[in-house]
């Protein structure tokens, strides 16, 4: 009897301690990395997603609120890539002794065509996350950054992610299998802003987009001419907007080229509803996109 008490309280014991710790604070500006922070972090973890889903990380300014929560945060996760134009003020504002992670600066970027008082120039891609590859990526980095802050809970951070890295394998194998269903020739896609280049590299596509990096970023009547013309030279069937863009531009060129008009994909990270996952993101996109241009 004495021994199995005495067992017990060996196995209990543990894990009372661990629901008793205090949680990691993590700020996040993303809200991909929200995700990745949860899924990794677990129940060890309170996460503070500062870039709601559905809304425009290329807009967003941090408000009292956000300063206050990074200020207290151990660790800070940032999309990176030149997205938080507002890092310095995250840093001098809060002076926050939680470590900054420029998560998009530690993998390749691609190039993208940046407007800047009016002329354009080479800039850096920031839509790293529509390849799941550059998703599993950050989930490492997330991964090794929290064993930093809570060693003890190496084995735990090490399990979650691992099997939250087998679910994105699974996602990356089906996107791959849809992906198929279309020939290689009709993988062009049209869109309101420049979002899918990362997705276009890992699946085959073209992107044609309407605007440049930023949804504000609309071309004159002259490149829209243009554009059609492109688009009716190169035979594409169908157009798409973005959940968070205004479909009138890419519409009126669907009604102009005879292309027609796909629907919105979720361009700027997590939506709302089926969308408000990394899984059903990619699932509304690539599902969109294939059945569309089929
Ligand atoms: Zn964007």
């Amino acid at each position: 009897m004495k021994v199995i008490r005495l067992f017990l309280i060996l196995l209990t014991a543990p894990i009372l301690a661990a629901s008793g710790a205090e949680k990691i604070r993590v700020s996040t500006f993303s809200s991909i990395l929200t995700e990745v922070a949860q899924q990794v972090g677990g129940d060890r973890v309170e996460v503070f997603g500062h870039v709601k889903p559905g809304s425009d990380p290329h807009d967003f300014e941090p408000k009292p609120g956000d300063l206050r929560a990074v200020a207290n945060a151990q660790l800070v996760l940032l999309s990176a890539k030149h997205m938080e134009g507002y890092v310095d003020k995250l840093e001098e504002a809060t002076g926050t002794k939680g470590r900054i992670i420029h998560v998009g600066d530690q993998f390749s970027s691609l190039k993208l065509s940046v407007q800047q008082g009016g002329k354009s120039q080479d800039g850096e891609d920031p839509h790293w996350w529509h390849s799941i590859r550059n998703i599993a990526r950050a989930t490492k980095i997330v991964r090794d950054e929290l064993i930093k802050l809570s060693p003890s809970d190496k084995t735990v951070f090490t399990a979650n992610a691992g099997g939250y890295l087998a679910r994105l394998e699974k996602l990356d194998a089906w996107v791959k299998s849809k992906v198929a269903e279309l020939p290689r020739d009709k993988r062009k896609l049209v869109t309101n802003h420049d979002a899918f280049g990362y997705f276009a590299r890992e699946y085959g596509f073209t992107v044609i987009p309407i605007a440049g990096l930023s949804k504000n970023d609309q071309p004159g009547s002259k490149k829209t001419a243009e554009l059609i013309q492109t688009i009716k030279a190169v035979g594409v069937s169908a157009v798409f907007s973005e959940d968070v863009a205004n479909p009138k531009l890419i519409q009126e060129i669907a009604h102009e080229t005879g292309a027609k008009f796909g629907g919105a994909l979720l361009s700027d990270g997590l939506g709302s509803g089926d969308g408000g996952t990394i899984e059903g993101m990619f699932k509304h996109n690539v599902g969109t996109i294939v059945d569309a241009l089929k």
